[in-house]
């Protein structure tokens, strides 16, 4: 009976994922708190995205971003080495490539996603259970955007973007499986830390 029993629960149990998406709008902290993860777990990877866009003063290509020309973006496309790409901001592109998935999972390591919501949906269409989906929640729009502007990444066309379709983006919070709130910022870290220790 208790052979039985093991069975049937463990035909059942749903598997622990192996991919995990922190989704947002721009400015509501997935950056630090994904930074903060992959120090605090040696288990996570990052999957470092490709992209379109201008490199940051601080950033490194292949670090925090594989940065690409439109051309080389495209010729990916038509490859089909994306899992999933989106055209985030106007003509500003962004994908996550079969082949770095591939390249974390080799390390048996969790890959771990800083991801628009539409590329979150996709992951999450794609992986279905093996793939969890944490939409990071700000206080309120206005604690956002004032983020964003001390920030100083931005130029003010730019901002003005991002500030459009954050009001957008911040009606998916109900479509994920968890909800983070990034109020202040040590709880939410350790929410975070909790929320990933749940999964190891
Ligand atoms: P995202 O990656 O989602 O665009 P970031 O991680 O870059 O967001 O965070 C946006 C800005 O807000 C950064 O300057 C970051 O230091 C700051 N920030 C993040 N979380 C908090 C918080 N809880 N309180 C105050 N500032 C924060
Ligand atoms: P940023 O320019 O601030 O680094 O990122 C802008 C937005 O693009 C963020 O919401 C970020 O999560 C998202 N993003 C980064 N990489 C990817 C990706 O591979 N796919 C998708 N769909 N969005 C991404």
């Amino acid at each position: 009976m208790d052979f039985l029993k093991k069975l049937f629960a463990g035909f059942f149990r749903k598997q622990a994922p192996q991919l995990i998406a922190l989704t947002a709008p721009s400015g509501a902290g997935k950056t630090t708190i994904a930074r903060h993860l992959l120090k605090t777990f040696d288990e996570l990877e990052f999957s470092i995205s490709a992209t379109t866009r201008q490199k940051r003063a601080h950033e490194l290509d292949g670090r925090d971003y594989y940065f690409l020309t439109k051309e080389e973006f495209e010729q990916k496309i038509a490859n089909e080495e994306f899992v999933e790409w989106e055209e985030v901001y106007e003509g500003q592109f962004y994908g996550t490539l079969k082949s770095e998935i591939a390249r974390i999972r080799r390390t048996n390591k969790l890959v771990i996603f800083d991801i628009d919501v539409k590329g979150a949906t996709s992951i999450k269409r794609v992986y279905g259970d093996e793939a969890m989906v944490i939409f990071i929640k700000p206080p309120s729009p206005e604690v956002l955007f004032e983020r964003l502007r001390k920030r100083k990444t931005e130029s003010p066309a730019s901002l003005e973007k991002r500030i459009n379709r954050a009001r957008r983006e911040l009606a998916y919070e109900d479509k994920f499986d968890r909800i983070l709130i990034n109020d202040e910022l040590q709880t939410a870290l350790s929410d975070a830390e909790k929320l990933i220790r749940k999964i190891l």
